[in-house]
């Protein structure tokens, strides 16, 4: 007889993955990678419409997909979108938190409108969804929750601090949670990404008439590529596949880390 196949680790066949911030980006990538792994991805972000269309094209590749309109600074709305996921598929094996804003202004001329528009969006967004899933998956016995904090917590960039803020608190969020969890089965961990081209970093260099001006591009992202050893810019997949990696069971000894899918960029302990 031969011996039966090895189950393949990084299949997610029968799971159920909420992805927020999905309808762009870093987060559309990683549903659609998610979702090409066999998971059935729910989509969602502050612009339904956008959430929508990434779980359109989900469906146009012949994955499994649903889309819903979430801004998860608002606490009742992600806990009900959670809970309703869990209860409608019968359960929740993957969060992954994507959404996120930045808003630029040096520490003396930051309004605390912005500071706490960024707070609320980056950090207690996070929170709010994770503390909505970890409690599903606790009692489920198992599950993987995969925060976005970013390479701004490994220096000190000025003009950015409110954003550099609330990715550190991202960071200390996840390690805390995952040393809580981790007898549940549940597994958190973050990825960290380095500058990636999405509309996020795109916005900073939009001409007049909307179109992208790639000279100033090219020029800013220039220093980047020096740092790298491999002289790379991310595009969303680099990360989608880095946090597809960090949900699948190929990671199931991995747990309160922060990935750092960076081109080389940093390399801390
Ligand atoms: P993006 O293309 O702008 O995608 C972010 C998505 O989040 C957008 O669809 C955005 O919607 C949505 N969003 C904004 N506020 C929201 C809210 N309150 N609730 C739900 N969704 C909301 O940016 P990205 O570059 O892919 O960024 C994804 C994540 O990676 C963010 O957490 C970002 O901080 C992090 N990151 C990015 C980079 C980079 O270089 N791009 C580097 C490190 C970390 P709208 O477009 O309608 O606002």
């Amino acid at each position: 007889m031969p011996a039966a196949p090895l189950p393949l680790p990084y299949r997610l066949d029968e799971r159920v993955a909420v992805v927020t911030g999905a309808g762009s980006g870093i987060g559309r990538a990683t549903a659609q990678v998610l979702a090409a792994a066999g998971a059935l991805a729910v989509c969602t972000d502050v612009d339904g419409g956008a959430a929508e269309a990434t779980a359109k094209s989900i469906h146009a590749g012949g994955h499994r997909a649903a889309s819903a309109a979430l801004d998860v600074s608002d606490r009742a709305a992600v806990f009900d979108l959670v809970e309703g996921v869990a209860a409608e598929y019968g359960r929740l094996d993957v969060l992954c938190n994507i959404a996120g804003i930045i808003r630029t202004g040096e520490v003396v001329d930051v309004e605390e409108a912005d500071l706490d528009a960024v707070l609320d969006v980056n950090f207690k967004g996070t929170f709010h969804a994770c503390q909505a899933a970890a409690r599903i998956m606790c009692a489920a016995g198992g599950g993987s929750i995969v925060n976005t904090a970013s390479g701004a917590v490994d220096s000190a960039t000025p003009g950015i601090m409110s954003y550099s803020v609330s990715k550190a608190a991202v960071v200390q969020l996840t390690r805390n949670l995952a040393a809580e969890v981790g007898r549940h089965g549940v597994r958190v961990n973050a990825v960290a990404p380095g500058l990636v081209r999405t509309a996020m970093t795109a916005r900073h260099y939009l001409l007049p008439d909307g179109s992208l001006d790639e000279e100033a591009r090219a020029a800013a992202e220039k220093p980047l590529r020096r740092m790298s050893p491999l002289g790379l810019i991310g595009d969303p997949e680099d990360i989608a596949y880095a946090i597809h990696y960090l949900v699948s069971d190929a990671a199931r000894f991995v747990t309160g880390q922060i990935l750092r899918p960076n081109g080389g960029v940093a390399m801390p302990w």
